[in-house]
C-alpha cells in the first residue's frame, strides 16, 4: 500500500467554479474575491476579509499596516514555519522568541511578559497544528503593554477556544491557502479583522499603496488614482477565490472526517511506548490541520526512513526556526535557548491525515507506526 502525505479536495465543484471565472472578463481581484473575503470573515465571526497571495504576504502587509518599523521587536514562538518570524525581519524588525508549551507546542503565554521590552510592538501567536493559543491571555498582555496581535492561522481556520475564533481578539488573523493547507488554491492567503480602518488599509497595501484598487480601475469609469503610501503587490485573484469558495462551504465536513482519523490515531498511539503526541485541550475545537507524533530524538530520522520505506508520506513540522542557519548566523540564536521548541523540532514526525484518507490507509499507517514503535 502507498499512502500519500496529502491529497487536496479540489474536484468537480472547484473546477466548475474556476471555469466560470475563466470565461469572465475579470481574472484579477474582482467580485469573486470580494465574495470569498466576505465568506471567510463570516465563517470566523469577523467583520472584514482581505484576500492575498500567501500567508507570508498577508502577515507582512498586516505588520506593515500596523506600523511595525525597523528596530521594533516582534514576539513569536520558534515552533513554527520560518514565515512567521521572517515577516518581522523583512520590515527591519527583530524577531524575539518565546518557548513552546511542551503539551501543545503553542507559545507559553506565561513567558511572554518576560520577553517584552520597550521596543516590543507586536505578538504573533501561532495556532500550531490547528489548536488555538489562549487568546484571552494574550489579549490581556497586549492591552497591558499596548502591543499589536497578529494570529498565525495558517493551520487554523476552523478552530475555536473558550468561544473565541481566529481574529476575534486580535488585530488581524492571517490564513494560508498553500497547496497542503486545510483549504487550498495552490498559493494564496487571507486576512480577517474587525477593524474597518485596518481592512481599508490592507486593501491599499496589497495593491502598491494605490488609492483605488487595480480591479476597480477597469470596472468603473476611468478615474485618476494616486499612491498615498508605499504598498506591496499581493492581491488575491478571482481565479484563486473561485477555487476556495466551494471548499470553504465544505470545510466543516472535512473537519469531521479529519477529527475521526485523529481519534483513531490517538486511540492507537496512546498505547504505544516511546510515542507521544500533542495534547488537545478540553476547551478547544481543534482545526486538525496536522497530526504529528513525537518520538525519541535519536530515532526521529530513522522513523522518517522507516515510514517512507513503507510508502507512507511524512513531513516534519517544524524544526525550530531559531536553529536555521540564517537565524543562528544573523541573529545570534543558539541551541539550548528554547528547549521545548527544540525538543519538538527534533522529535516530530507528521503523519498523513486528510479527508480523502480511506479506512484501510488509516489502518496501514497505524500498523506501521505500531511496528516501528517496537524498534524505538
Ligand atoms: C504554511 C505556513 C505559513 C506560510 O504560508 P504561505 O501561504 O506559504 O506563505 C506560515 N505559518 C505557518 C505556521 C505555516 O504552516
Amino acid at each position: 500500500m502507498k499512502v500519500d502525505f496529502y491529497k487536496h479536495n479540489v474536484g468537480p465543484e472547484e473546477i466548475k467554479s474556476v471555469n466560470k471565472v475563466l470565461k469572465s472578463l475579470m481574472l484579477t481581484a474582482g467580485p469573486v474575491t470580494r465574495e470569498f473575503e466576505a465568506k471567510l470573515a463570516e465563517y470566523t465571526g469577523n467583520a472584514h476579509g482581505v484576500g492575498v497571495t500567501s500567508w507570508t504576504m498577508g502577515g507582512l502587509i498586516a505588520l506593515d499596516a500596523l506600523g511595525i518599523k525597523p528596530g521594533d521587536e516582534v514576539i513569536t514562538c520558534p515552533a513554527t514555519f520560518i514565515s512567521t518570524s521572517n515577516i518581522a525581519i523583512y520590515l527591519g524588525a527583530k524577531p524575539v522568541f518565546v518557548d513552546a508549551d511542551p503539551e501543545t507546542g503553542n507559545i507559553r503565554e506565561d513567558l511572554i511578559e518576560k520577553a517584552i521590552t520597550k521596543k516590543t510592538k507586536a505578538i504573533i501567536p501561532v495556532h500550531l497544528y490547528g489548536q488555538m493559543c489562549d487568546m484571552k491571555k494574550i489579549r490581556k498582555i497586549a492591552d497591558k503593554y499596548k502591543l499589536k496581535v497578529i494570529e498565525d492561522c495558517a493551520h487554523c481556520i476552523e478552530g475555536e477556544r473558550d468561544g473565541v475564533k481566529p481574529g476575534n481578539l486580535s488585530d488581524a488573523a492571517v490564513f494560508s491557502f498553500y497547496g497542503t493547507k486545510n483549504i487550498t488554491c495552490g498559493e494564496g492567503g487571507g486576512i480577517v479583522t474587525n477593524s474597518k480602518e485596518l481592512a481599508d488599509q490592507l486593501l491599499v497595501m496589497r495593491s502598491h499603496g494605490m488609492s483605488k484598487s487595480a480591479g476597480m480601475r477597469y470596472v468603473e469609469k476611468y478615474r485618476h488614482w494616486d499612491m498615498e503610501v508605499l504598498g506591496w503587490k499581493c492581491n488575491m485573484s478571482d481565479i484563486q477565490a473561485a477555487m476556495l469558495i466551494p471548499q470553504l462551504r465544505k470545510i466543516d465536513d472535512y473537519l469531521k472526517k479529519k477529527e475521526a482519523i485523529c481519534q483513531k490515531y490517538q486511540k492507537a498511539f496512546s498505547k504505544l511506548k516511546n510515542i507521544s503526541f500533542p495534547k488537545v485541550l478540553p476547551n478547544s475545537k481543534h482545526a486538525r490541520h496536522l497530526f504529528t507524533i513525537w518520538v525519541p530524538p535519536a530515532k526521529r530520522d530513522w522513523m522518517l526512513g522507516f515510514l517512507q520505506d513503507k510508502q507512507i508520506g511524512v513531513a516534519v513540522n517544524f524544526r525550530a526556526v531559531h536553529l536555521m542557519e540564517y537565524y543562528k548566523r544573523e541573529h545570534g540564536f543558539k541551541r539550548g535557548m528554547f528547549p521545548e521548541a527544540e525538543r519538538i523540532g527534533d522529535s516530530t514526525v507528521t503523519l498523513p491525515m486528510y479527508p480523502k484518507m480511506t479506512p484501510a490507509e488509516v489502518a496501514y499507517v497505524i500498523d506501521s507506526v505500531t511496528e516501528a514503535s517496537k524498534l524505538l
